[in-house]
Formats: structure tokens, C-alpha cells, sequence
């Protein structure tokens, strides 16, 4: 039987994407507030937490790429992180390829600006870790829709690493697997960030997802 309220409301999704934009509101409302107190914008943030996560340095198409900005704009924050000596410029492995760096300075306010979604973080944790680790599931699907229709840059996520094993003990609370740390995880471990991520080739990364997109693996 149709419920009253199915005639009566907007689209299920409508409504998600609805809550969803008005949490990048605040967001970006945070983000500016946060960078303005550290002196810079939220696109210098974004770049020095970037940086922060590669020690070893970046080159500027990689920083461009995962800011999802175009080159000259990437060059553009660089060159202000540069004059506000957060940032250096270092010679790659071949002499016409300069790497990025953060400065010790640039340290301290990738830091300080890694603390604007804390806000966030609170809300989250009102959710039980049941709620959090579908939530982050879902997550992850809506992530890599947005990546598949190249709405934003390629995460390194689990779903499209090539160590993934989705459903490898099927039954098991840990019913994914990691081959790169042989160990097996679940929904809440997953990550979207992981420095391990090697990017699956096509036709694994598919029928991963396949197998994982599937209900409770079936
Ligand atoms: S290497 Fe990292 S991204 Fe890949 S499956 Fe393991 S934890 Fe996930």
C-alpha cells in the first residue's frame, strides 16, 4: 500500500541532496572563516592540508589535480603559499620538474586549518557507530559516482584499489579484505584516503564494485 506521504513529498533523493547542500554551507562558510583566521583562502587550506599528507612533496599538476582546479589556478595558490613562505619550491628528479613542500611555518597552519570541519565531526558522532558506518558507505558510493562522472578529482579510496577483495568472507563481520595488509574489514574501515591505494585496473575495479555495491554482498 502507497503511504499518504509518498504523494505528498519530494523525491527521497530531492531531500538528501537537499540536507547534503545545506552541510557544504556551512562548510564553506567554516572553511573561509577558518582560513581568514589563518591568514589564508580556502584554497591555500586545501592545498596545504594536501601537502601536509605528502611529506615527500607533490608536483603541481598532482596538487592541481586533486584540488580539481585548473593548472594555473593551482599555480596561482602555490604562488601565494610561496610568498607567505608556507610553502617552497625544490628541484624534482629531473631538473625541469620543481616539487612542492610545506615550510615548517606551513606546518603549523596546515595544522591549524585541518581543525575547520571539527564542527562536523561532533554532529557525526551524535550518529551510533551502526549509523556512522552505513552513512560512510554511503558516502562512498555518492563519492564514487561523482568521481565516475568526473565531478571531482580521483580519491584513493578501498572501492577502487586494486589490494580490494569485497565480500572475501562473506558472513564475517570483516567481510572485505585488504591484500596489501592481508587483513580482512569492514564497512566502517573503509577509506577514502589511503597512501597504500593503487588504482585498480578497469575490469577488476568494475566487478569490484559490482560485488560491492551489491545488498550485503549477495
Ligand atoms: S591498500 Fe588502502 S585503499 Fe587499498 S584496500 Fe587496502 S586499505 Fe583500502
Amino acid at each position: 500500500m502507497t503511504a499518504i506521504f509518498d504523494s505528498i513529498s519530494e523525491p527521497l533523493s530531492r531531500r538528501v541532496t537537499a540536507g547534503l547542500a545545506k552541510i557544504g554551507l556551512v562548510l564553506r562558510s567554516r572553511a573561509w572563516k577558518g582560513a581568514g583566521l589563518a591568514g589564508v583562502t580556502p584554497t591555500q587550506g586545501q592545498a596545504l592540508a594536501l601537502l601536509r599528507e605528502a611529506p615527500q612533496g607533490m608536483k603541481l599538476a598532482a596538487l592541481a589535480h586533486l584540488l580539481g582546479v585548473s593548472a594555473p589556478t593551482a599555480s596561482e595558490t602555490v604562488s601565494a603559499l610561496v610568498a607567505k613562505q608556507l610553502a617552497e619550491k625544490t628541484p624534482g628528479s629531473d631538473r625541469r620538474s620543481l616539487t612542492l613542500k610545506l615550510t615548517q611555518q606551513g606546518e603549523t597552519i596546515a595544522l591549524r586549518t585541518a581543525d575547520w570541519p571539527d564542527f562536523l565531526g561532533t554532529a557525526v558522532e551524535t550518529l551510533d557507530p551502526s549509523e556512522q558506518a552505513a552513512f560512510l558507505r554511503a558516502l562512498v558510493k555518492i563519492i564514487r559516482a561523482l568521481q565516475e562522472n568526473g565531478d571531482i578529482p580521483v580519491q584513493r579510496m578501498c572501492v577502487t584499489c586494486r589490494h580490494f577483495r569485497p565480500y572475501a568472507h562473506p558472513g564475517s563481520p570483516t567481510p572485505h579484505h585488504c591484500a596489501f595488509v592481508d587483513a580482512p574489514f569492514a564497512d566502517r574501515h573503509l577509506r577514502l584516503n589511503c597512501p597504500e591505494q593503487e588504482p585498480a585496473p578497469a575490469e577488476q575495479r568494475d566487478a569490484a564494485w559490482t560485488r560491492f555495491a551489491a545488498p550485503a554482498g549477495a
